[in-house]
């Protein structure tokens, strides 16, 4: 999509969120694409049905492909492509994943588990260690770093190195990192999966997935998989979410500080017991003390943060994940706060958490 600007390979990724997917330059185009609202095209063309493509989503995945290092596929949110990464592995297909990742795959894979669709096998945490000896004819090693609530992190050149050699598939869920945290096409991942909802589209106003892969010939597969299911972005939401990739390492950048300093307040702080802050990213998951009741208060009692699901907006939000059954199952513990760092000023956060706490913990 570039003519006389400078090959990718040349620029920084910040340069590069501000200048993929952009149209050629060409005397009286337009700076950005175009959204295009169709539902089919003349015959004759490459595009036949809304189904298959669209000008936007394409704008979209070239930026987010440059910055993830591979070939972007767009779907409607990221359980739709997680579900078409799913979708493409065998009948009885061997899965290693994590105990506890995002409780929407893991509801996925157990589902697909006990319909003998695949066969599942969990680890507490994946480690080169755990994983060995244990590889033999698995397909797909599904790996999210950090996990989403517990802010786990997986050693991820040591894993993916031996799930390679074991000639497994690997992806990586890189919503909490974002391609300005880690890129793990580049440490020998094959696929990247994206819930653009969050940090990339960035302002809470759209649902949105992607799947970047080191193989175009994979890519064109997922490709073909989202024209079967129908698990198509709408043109607004790609081009919002292109809009948010080009502020993306700003925004990742501030609220990455906001979050190192939040976290060394709340470590400090009486009515706090545990905090997971892996040491970068925008996500901090603490305990408070007492009950879950307890920490329930604490996230009706902010008020400049907000009290929702969902993550990675320009403003800070919050919610105790035990309130939801299926983490109560993955073992997320009761009083688990987990926050969503945004743009505000860190000393207005700070007031309203500590103020917050002190008075749910009377
Ligand atoms: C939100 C989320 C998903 C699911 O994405 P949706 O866009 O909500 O479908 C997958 N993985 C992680 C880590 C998430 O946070």
């Amino acid at each position: 999509m570039s003519d006389g600007s400078l090959p990718p390979e040349d620029l920084h990724p910040e340069t590069l969120a501000v200048t993929a997917g952009r149209p050629d330059r060409a005397p009286g185009a337009p700076l950005n694409a175009p959204i295009v609202p169709a539902s089919t095209y003349h015959h004759g063309g490459d595009t036949i049905y809304g189904r298959d493509g669209n000008p936007g989503w394409e704008a979209f995945e070239a930026a987010l492909g440059d910055l993830e290092h591979g070939t972007c596929v767009t779907f409607a949110s990221g359980l739709a492509a997680a579900t078409a990464i799913l979708d493409e592995l065998p009948v009885h297909a061997k899965v290693i994943a994590q105990r506890a990742p995002y409780h929407g795959v893991a509801d996925m894979l157990r589902e697909r588990a006990a319909r003998g669709q695949i066969e599942l096998q969990t680890y507490a945490a994946l480690t080169a260690d755990s994983l060995a000896g244990s590889l033999t004819g698995v397909a797909l090693v599904w790996i999210e770093s950090p996990t989403n609530p517990m802010l786990d992190v997986v050693d991820l050149p040591a894993v993916i190195a031996v799930a390679k050699a074991a000639g497994a598939m690997v992806v990586v869920d890189n919503t909490f990192a974002s391609p300005f945290g880690q890129t793990p096409l580049t440490l020998g991942a094959d696929l990247v999966m994206h819930s653009g909802t969050k940090l990339i589209g960035g302002h809470s106003d759209l649902l949105l997935g992607a799947v970047v892969a080191t193989d175009p010939a994979v890519a064109q597969r997922l490709r073909e998989r989202r024209s079967k299911t129908g698990a198509t972005p709408g043109v607004l939401e790609t081009h919002l979410a292109l809009r948010g990739l080009r502020t993306l390492p700003v925004r990742y950048d501030r609220a990455q500080a906001t979050a190192r300093d939040l976290a060394a307040r709340l470590a400090a702080h009486p009515h706090v017991g545990r905090v997971r802050y892996p040491g970068s990213g925008t996500m901090i998951s603490f305990e408070t003390t007492g009950t879950g009741e307890d920490a329930e208060a604490v996230c009706e009692a902010t008020r400049l943060i907000v009290h929702a699901t969902s993550l990675g907006g320009t403003e800070t939000s919050m919610e105790r994940r035990a309130r939801y059954a299926s983490e109560r199952v993955a073992g997320t513990p009761e009083t688990l706060i987990r926050l969503s760092v945004g743009l505000e000023h860190v000393d207005d956060l700070w007031r309203d958490l500590d103020r917050a706490l002190a008075a749910a913990s009377g």
